[in-house]
């Protein structure tokens, strides 16, 4: 049997800690989207494309994975694609509320799919796109949290 996921969420940009578990899903699952919020409830540093393109670069080595842009439901999207895993990372303790939450909600919204949670190297179990974005506008040296090119672009960014 061929196993898909999808591991959806808004990327803004893609750290170290989602690249991990990029790695962890593609160990497990056959195939794997990486699907890329369009219009996420929070308001992006970068946009859908600069988002999807940076992901592109930075799984440039995997081979069972895609990236691809959602719009609306993710339950939609997984119903398009014929996939009923979503996979979603746990950080903390403080992720766990917000993620059961949704996962519950999507479940009552869709009964055949499934969330499966997967923890990154404790490492990157502290390491947020938001915590990030602040540090870096704050000057800080992020290139321990996100690949080189990914701390250029956000340099270049928060520069404007
Ligand atoms: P969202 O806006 O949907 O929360 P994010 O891009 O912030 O999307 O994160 C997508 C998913 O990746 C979420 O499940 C989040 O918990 C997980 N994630 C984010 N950063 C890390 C990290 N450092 N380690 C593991 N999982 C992470």
């Amino acid at each position: 049997m061929n196993r898909s996921a999808i591991y959806p969420g808004s990327f803004d940009p893609v750290t170290y800690g989602h690249l991990d578990l990029i790695k962890r899903a593609a160990h497990i699952f056959d195939h794997v989207i990486v699907a890329v919020a369009l219009n996420s409830s929070k308001k992006t540093l970068f946009t859908s494309e600069e988002r999807v393109e940076m992901l592109k670069e930075a799984t440039k080595g995997i081979k069972n994975i895609r990236i691809e842009l959602f719009d609306g439901l993710i339950i939609n999207f997984a119903r398009k694609n014929e996939i009923n895993v979503l996979i979603r990372g746990l950080r903390m303790i403080s992720d766990f509320e917000y993620e059961l939450q949704m996962a519950l909600t999507n479940r009552r919204l869709d009964e055949s799919i499934e969330t499966a949670f997967l923890m990154p190297s404790e490492r990157y179990s502290f390491l947020s796109s938001t915590l990030l974005k602040e540090a870096a506008s704050l000057g800080a040296d992020v290139s321990s949290f996100v690949p080189e090119f990914v701390a250029r672009k956000l340099m270049e960014r928060l520069a404007c």
